[in-house]
């Protein structure tokens, strides 16, 4: 008798940097580690402090 054919692993593809994961215990996901997961939040962050902040290069004086 195996469990192992229970359930089997689920894959996916991390979507920052394409590699396959197990989706099952994985803390991280969708992406394949913390180090992915902060990459794509930094991403978001750096995008909406871009919107939040308009570029002023006017020089005040
Ligand atoms: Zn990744």
């Amino acid at each position: 008798m195996s469990a192992e054919t229970r359930e089997p692993p689920l894959l996916l593809a991390c979507p920052r940097c394409r590699t396959s994961v197990r989706w099952q215990d994985n803390p991280h996901r969708p992406f394949c580690s913390e180090r992915c997961r902060l990459i794509d939040l930094g991403h978001w962050a750096a995008a909406d402090y871009r919107i939040a902040t308009p570029p002023s290069d006017d020089p005040e004086d």
